[in-house]
């Protein structure tokens, strides 16, 4: 029996459908351009109104991405085994396995993955990868997708936004479904 190919998936603007994340190139180029920030570094929200806030926006993922039906598909087939990988907070976790069950698709992966030390969401996607020999990664922050390709991380699928679709990237998609059909061709080549 072929060995199942392991994908990882990012939950926020991959696997969920998240209308705010447009926000991220603005929050970038504020960052570099105004203050000055080159490295890569997250905001931690620390006091209970900003967390709140933060729950709000994320509650806003509530869609299952364009792509959902075919990952069910292959999971069935068995084809691959699906990983969740999410570096959201930890005081967002009941809202993560509410969504999934509200959805059904709990049960859909291997594993479940939260950020429960709250650690820098790059770093602890990249261990995540190493640990489990992921085959394939798809994010959709292109800061994330940047760290990755430069620690050599092999496969790393990007699901971009209206504002940064122009950044020149070889395995680029504007959607989960999109990005899935081009794996499963290359599986299928294997
Ligand atoms: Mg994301």
């Amino acid at each position: 029996m072929k060995r199942r190919i392991k994908i990882g998936l990012d939950f926020d603007g991959v696997v969920a459908y998240n209308p705010f994340r447009v926000a991220r190139p603005i929050v970038a180029f504020v960052k570099s351009k105004l203050f000055g920030v080159k490295k890569l570094k997250f905001w931690y929200p620390q006091k209970r109104w900003q967390q709140i806030f933060w729950v709000i926006i994320h509650e806003s993922s509530i869609f299952p991405a364009n792509g959902v039906e075919l990952l069910k598909k292959l999971v069935r087939e068995e084809k691959i085994e699906a990983h969740l990988i999410t570096a959201r907070y930890s005081f967002l976790d009941n809202h993560l396995y509410n969504w999934l069950d509200k959805y059904k698709i709990r049960k859909l992966f291997k594993t479940i993955n939260m950020n429960k030390q709250d650690e820098q969401p790059h770093l602890f996607k990249e261990k995540l990868i190493d640990r489990y020999k992921l085959d394939y990664y798809i994010e959709d922050n292109l800061d994330i997708v940047k760290h990755l390709v430069q620690k050599n991380k092999k496969n790393i699928y990007w699901i971009y936004n209206l504002l940064d679709r122009s950044y020149p990237y070889p395995k680029k998609y504007p959607y989960l479904q999109k990005a899935l059909i081009d794996i499963q061709k290359s599986i299928d080549l294997r």
